[in-house]
């Protein structure tokens, strides 16, 4: 893989004077940039790649070659739900109707206004709450906007004492990030040997200074937690609410509704559950649901729907307006939130219909277990259980791996690096924390057996490898465009610009 192209800057490729775009002759006879007046005018030249159209296309091809993405392998990133974006979903996100001026008048808008209902709807139905909003733009987002939901419930009983919230300590990152930004102080709760939520810690926690409690289900190990009926009761005892971060719904769709366990407030992350594209920091959509007597603190503006009344022969049409509310906790995103990402939620939804999306949950828990049991005898496997759409090892078995004091020892690291030798993307990697070695895989329910037994075969001889060979992984990856990089660098130094020597 090496020519003229590879690995090379858009900026390396220039050369002064090449031309790959030919501009139509200017229709503005007569005048000339100079009439815009100097102020309006660049003073400076600006420095762009001077690039023959060819040399950009491979470019740009081979740089998206370098890229791992759904489209090209399996990535079974646990927590993520990397599940295929169909691609019905991205031709329907880009039909001109959809593509509106944000400030286009309700009246405008009443398909797209219908479809942000119809979704809304959909998922209250799916999570068993009465409305949601589709406003926040991230799952992190969807939690700030949530515990603010919370906390204006607080405050509209004039009480505002309840400054903590209880997370447990399995949580995904986001949930104390969020409750933080919030202005919440976080309370940890335990979990047992068992990776559920330990009630005997979680009861001397509640008082007058809870604002409500945080639960994610499947938790972070990929476990349902069995016994939120009865923390759900405990909190709402002590008069805090109940917050469920549904990022992960996917294995629960059709099964069972958050709703029905007690649960107030809750997000839903579209860029998993609901198969809408997600990596690079975006553009996502966590939209928030919560449940009755709860409606009036959700964000500004509200879609509402109401009847047509003007027309006896129009009974069954709505009208579609934005609807703003005093007690609203205020406007967390611009307009209606990342639009066409809910268009492609609703195309997904639509496609599976009410029949097939509890087989899509199914089948994504069949497919976790089948890889945790055909693994089990080369990793550790810490918790063992029946798992739901993903479950964690702790590292190699010790007759694989070798021990964790020898130099020698292969890490979950080295098993990473070493996967994308053999053209997967690694799962999720030291996390959560509750493991040293922790290895979490999800294979979502896209995946085909035959993806899913490559997987198994790939990861049984890097176990054997380990074995037999450990520097071939300790020193992994040895295909890809680049080996092993400073992680910590490439996040906190990243180089987005670049310099001519
Ligand atoms: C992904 C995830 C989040 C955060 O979602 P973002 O869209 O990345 O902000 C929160 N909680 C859990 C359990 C998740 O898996």
């Amino acid at each position: 893989m090496n020519n003229t192209y590879y690995g090379k800057l858009i900026f390396e490729l220039s050369r002064p004077g090449r031309v790959g775009y030919s501009l139509p002759k200017c229709e503005c006879e007569g005048y000339s940039l100079g009439d815009l007046g100097q102020e309006a005018l660049r003073q400076t030249e600006t420095i762009l790649p001077e690039c023959d159209e060819l040399t950009v296309v491979r470019h740009y091809t081979n740089m998206s070659n370098n890229n791992f993405g759904v489209d090209t392998g399996f990535y079974p990133l646990g927590s993520c739900t990397m599940k295929y974006n169909p691609k019905l979903n991205e031709e329907l996100a880009a039909l001109p109707g959809f593509n509106q001026h944000p400030v286009t008048p309700a009246k405008f808008a009443q398909g797209s206004l219908k479809l942000y209902d119809e979704v809304q709807k959909t998922l209250a139905e799916i999570a068993g709450l009465s409305r949601f909003t589709l406003n926040p733009y991230a799952g992190a987002h969807g939690e700030l906007t949530g515990l603010m939901v919370i906390r204006s419930y607080h405050m509209s009983r004039g009480d505002s004492a309840r400054t903590k919230i209880i997370v447990p300590d399995s949580a995904h990152g986001t949930n104390p990030a969020s409750a933080a930004v919030c202005g919440l102080q976080i309370v940890e709760v335990k979990s047992t040997a068992d990776g559920t939520v330990d009630i005997e810690d979680l009861k001397p926690l509640l008082g007058p200074d809870i604002a409500g409690m945080m639960m994610t289900n499947p938790n972070t190990l990929g476990l349902f937690e069995t016994k939120i009926p009865e923390i759900a009761k405990l909190v709402h005892e002590c008069g805090g609410l109940m917050y469920y971060d549904g990022a992960n719904l996917n294995p629960m769709l059709g099964v069972c509704r958050p709703g029905d366990m007690g649960f107030d407030v809750m997000h839903i992350n579209l860029h998993k559950t609901f198969s809408t594209p997600h990596g690079g920091g975006g553009p996502g959509s966590g939209p928030v649901g919560v449940r009755k007597g709860l409606e009036q603190f959700l964000p500004n503006p509200q879609v509402v729907a109401k009847d047509f009344k003007d027309s006896k022969d129009f009974k069954d049409l709505k009208v579609y307006e934005l609807h703003c509310d005093d007690e609203s906790l205020g406007y967390v995103s611009f307009f209606l939130g990342n639009f066409a990402i809910i268009v492609r939620a609703y195309a997904y939804l639509l496609s599976l219909g009410k029949e097939n999306i509890p087989t899509a949950g199914k089948l994504s828990v069949l497919n976790a277990n089948y890889i945790k049991e055909s693994l089990r005898s080369h990793y550790k496997l810490p918790i063992d259980t029946v798992c739901k759409h993903e479950f964690v090892f702790d590292g190699l078995l010790e007759e694989y791996g070798g021990d964790h004091h020898s130099p020698d020892h292969v890490t979950t690291l080295d098993v990473a690096k070493r996967l994308l030798d053999y053209g997967f993307h690694a799962p999720t990697i030291y996390f959560p924390l509750l493991f040293h070695e922790a290895l979490m895989i999800e294979p979502t329910e896209t995946e085909s057996k035959e993806t899913l037994d490559d997987f198994i075969a790939v990861m049984k001889r890097i176990a054997e490898e380990a074995k037999a060979n450990p520097e071939m992984v300790k020193t992994a990856p040895h295909d890809t465009p680049v080996r092993r990089m400073d992680d910590v660098k490439a996040v906190k130094e990243p180089k987005f610009t670049f310099k001519a020597l």
